[in-house]
């Protein structure tokens, strides 16, 4: 088995240099990020926000932590004094909230709008049309604490490799009618790609991947 090390050179070399590693460290230990960390990874996700606080107290403070979960808007309040970037952002309710939040703390919070792109209903995530319409109303521009910097999506968990090709290659159309329609120099990421489907992903035009497994192997819950 190869070292949590050697899994990171191996992913950075294949993803290149202008993609993104956000280590994905849910249900790992402490340790296994500092592994990480003394090889150089500066980013990390977790998807639970007790965890995440949890990890964030214990762990060097030049981590840029991101939330990669589903988040409910009464835990926003406790991700804004110090997340780096929340890739599941879904409603326009829960924009709202983490802006509230990160004006109290003084704070500008990056954020990435989920879109909903696979078949399965538990994945969740902004319908194609309310995510449009939040930016062509120009509504987006109420929110003066969150920077919209780009979109989130996940793929449906299947074998069948060209369905997720075709969902990627979706949300890369979306990306880039968005971003033409912004005009903004902070919307530039497109995070998409796990363990399963990084590299279908980058092929797809992916410049930030979300991985654990394949860097800190298999979990045994979540
Ligand atoms: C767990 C998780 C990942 C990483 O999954 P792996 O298959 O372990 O790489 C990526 N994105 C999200 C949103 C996750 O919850």
């Amino acid at each position: 088995m190869m070292t949590i090390t050697e899994s990171i050179e191996k992913i950075k070399n294949e993803i290149g240099e202008k993609v993104t590693l956000v280590a994905v460290s849910k249900t790992k230990p402490v340790d296994d990020i500092l592994s990480a960390y003394n090889s150089g990874q500066r980013e990390f996700g977790e998807n639970k926000v007790q965890e995440l606080v949890e990890k964030y107290e214990k762990l060097p403070k030049d981590i840029n932590w991101h939330f990669i979960g589903h988040l409910q808007r009464n835990k926003v309040k406790f991700l804004t004094p110090f997340v780096d970037m929340i890739h599941s952002v879904d409603s326009v309710k829960l924009l709202k909230e983490i802006d509230k939040r990160a004006s109290t703390d003084k704070r500008i919070v990056n954020c990435l709008l989920q879109l909903s792109i696979a078949d399965e209903e538990s994945k969740f995530g902004f319908e194609e049309g309310e995510l449009l319409s939040l930016i062509e109303t120009g509504k987006y521009k109420e929110f003066s604490n969150v920077r919209i910097c780009g979109l989130m999506g996940m793929a449906t968990n299947t074998v069948d490799e060209n369905k997720i090709q075709g969902e990627f290659a979706h949300l890369r159309k979306v990306f880039d009618n968005v971003h033409g329609t912004l005009d903004s120099e902070h919307f530039k990421i497109l995070s998409m790609g796990m363990t399963s489907d990084y590299a279908i992903a980058v092929k797809e035009g992916s410049n930030m991947v979300r991985i654990g497994s394949l860097i800190f192997g298999e979990r045994s819950y979540h």
